[in-house]
């Protein structure tokens, strides 16, 4: 059994959680320890332990372990790659993507652990200076949901250790085995005892368990009712929180869009990854110029991809990654019907030779901006084509909804990409792109419903992950 990291330890826990393959569901993938409140006390109290000698390392010591992480991650990133894929369903491409794309961000945050900022000042009195300079937070919590289950810890953990906090990290229960192996290189990367502890299993013991334990900052990704409880309980304890939650993110389809390339734009945007981004384009929004073309086209190219087992070379799109997940986009396909939409292809739980949550790709067309498919986050293979009278229109229906994480648009005039650009009510803005794929450098996040806090990612992430000290020094 893969146990949990607690103070170093590896520690066996409760009833173990069976990770199964979402491709395959007699192949398990492996069985993970389930922590108790208790486990997730210790933890929390075994990084509060270590965190004054662990915050004054130096940066050096911090570079090299974080180096050393992000050197093994990407040397292993077709093992890591393949489990990933067994674990979540991701096609086996997209997880060696993901895998090496943690190793980066481990690389990345190796060096911001040297580049440490602070400024010195004149004071406005005489013979006074000022010194502004950032430190460490403190026991910082880790709440991840399950779609990137390398990706998300990495981004979370590397900044945390980076800039000196000790971390707790509580993977999401349907993929423990990235967040294991990820603590697993870490531990043998040389992090001390209790700096970093992973407590797997449930988030509804550990979450409320891992607040009482008094950490100093939560970092959570999942579902907007999920954070929108940890906001308010954090709140209610003086927690920095930092969230990012769901997206219903619009891609708009202007009239001089280049067709294939707009075309490409959806299907990687809606589809890929099995629709299960919270950047998925879910909402497609076409000017009603190109709009007959582009949907013909569309549902030919939707009804041609191949789903299939995540491992096989052949697929484009993996299974569903829960049997819940499944029943939920299938239940809103029906709402989509039962709404009057036109169900353009798929949206159906497909039988193929191995037992998985297969569902073909579902595309709807005349979708108002009402209907549920058209404002609730999915977060499955099922998109929503809404027709738009022209551009202002379209742009009004982008922003037309409580989330604001990503937002594209595919057009062939500056005027309107820059247009778009400055007023799409979203935190990152694609143009001729997917609203889905980001670079690991620059700051990550949305507005609205979707996020709350600093962003991630990039130099950004030193908001979160640091508190500013600002000195005064008598001369
Ligand atoms: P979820 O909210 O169900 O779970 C996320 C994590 O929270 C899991 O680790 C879970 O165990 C934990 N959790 C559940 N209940 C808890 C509680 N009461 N207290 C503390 N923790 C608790 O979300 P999910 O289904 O794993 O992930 C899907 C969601 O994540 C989607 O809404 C998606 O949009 C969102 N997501 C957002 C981003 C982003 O960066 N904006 C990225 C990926 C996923």
């Amino acid at each position: 059994m893969h146990c949990n990291l607690i103070n170093g330890e590896w520690r066996g826990g409760q009833p173990a959680i069976v990770n199964r393959n979402p491709s395959d569901l007699d192949d398990v993938v492996g069985d993970y320890a389930s922590a108790s409140a208790a486990d997730m006390r210790d933890a929390v109290a075994a990084a509060r332990a270590t965190f004054p000698a662990w915050s004054r390392s130096t940066p050096q010591q911090r570079a090299d372990i974080l180096d050393a992480a992000g050197n093994e991650i990407l040397a292993r990133k077709i093992e890591l790659g393949t489990l990933l894929a067994r674990e979540e369903g991701k096609t086996l491409p997209e997880a060696i993507g993901e895998v090496a794309r943690a190793g980066q961000i481990f690389k990345f945050f190796a060096g911001e652990a040297l580049r440490q900022q602070g400024e010195l000042l004149d004071s406005v009195r005489p013979g006074v200076e000022v010194l502004i300079s950032r430190e460490p937070v403190g026991v910082v919590g880790l709440i991840t949901p399950w779609n990137f289950p390398i990706a998300i810890p990495a981004w979370k953990s590397a900044p945390a250790l980076a800039f000196g906090n000790c971390v707790v990290m509580k993977p999401a229960e349907l993929v423990p085995g990235s967040a294991w192996a990820l603590a697993d290189i870490l531990q043998r990367a040389g992090l001390p005892a209790g700096v970093f502890n992973l407590v797997m299993g449930s988030g509804r013991v550990l979450g409320p368990a891992l607040l009482d334990a008094g950490i100093d900052a939560l970092s959570f990704t999942g579902s907007q009712a999920t954070g929108e409880r940890l906001a308010a309980d954090c709140a209610a304890r003086g927690i920095k929180v930092q969230l990012e939650m769901g997206g219903k993110n619009p891609l708009l389809i202007a009239d001089d869009a280049q067709l294939e390339q707009a075309v490409e734009c959806a299907i990687n945007g809606a589809f890929y990854s099995t629709g299960q981004r919270c950047t998925a384009s879910s909402r497609i929004i076409v000017c009603h110029g190109i709009h007959d073309a582009f949907v013909a086209r569309l549902a030919e190219r939707t009804a041609a991809l191949r789903v299939g087992h995540a491992l096989d070379s052949a697929s484009q799109i993996g299974p569903v990654a829960s049997e819940a997940q499944l029943a939920g986009n299938l239940s809103y396909v029906d709402k989509g019907l039962a709404d009057g939409a036109s169900l353009l292809c798929g949206g159906e739980r497909l039988t193929l030779a191995t037992r998985g949550y297969y569902q073909s790709p579902a595309l709807f067309a005349g979708c108002t901006p009402q209907m549920a498919i058209s404002r609730e986050e999915i977060f499955g293979p099922v998109a929503a084509v809404l027709r738009a009278d022209d551009y202002e229109h379209a742009l009004a229906l982008a922003n037309d909804t409580p989330f604001g994480l990503a937002a594209g648009i595919c057009t062939q005039s500056l005027a309107l990409a820059t247009h778009f650009r400055r007023h799409a009510e979203a935190g990152m803005v694609m143009v001729n792109l997917p609203t889905a794929g980001v670079d690991y450098h620059v700051p990550f996040g949305g507005r609205k419903g979707s996020s709350h806090g600093p962003r991630e990612q990039g130099r950004y992430a030193a908001e979160f992950y640091t508190t500013v000290k600002t000195s005064y020094l008598g001369l």
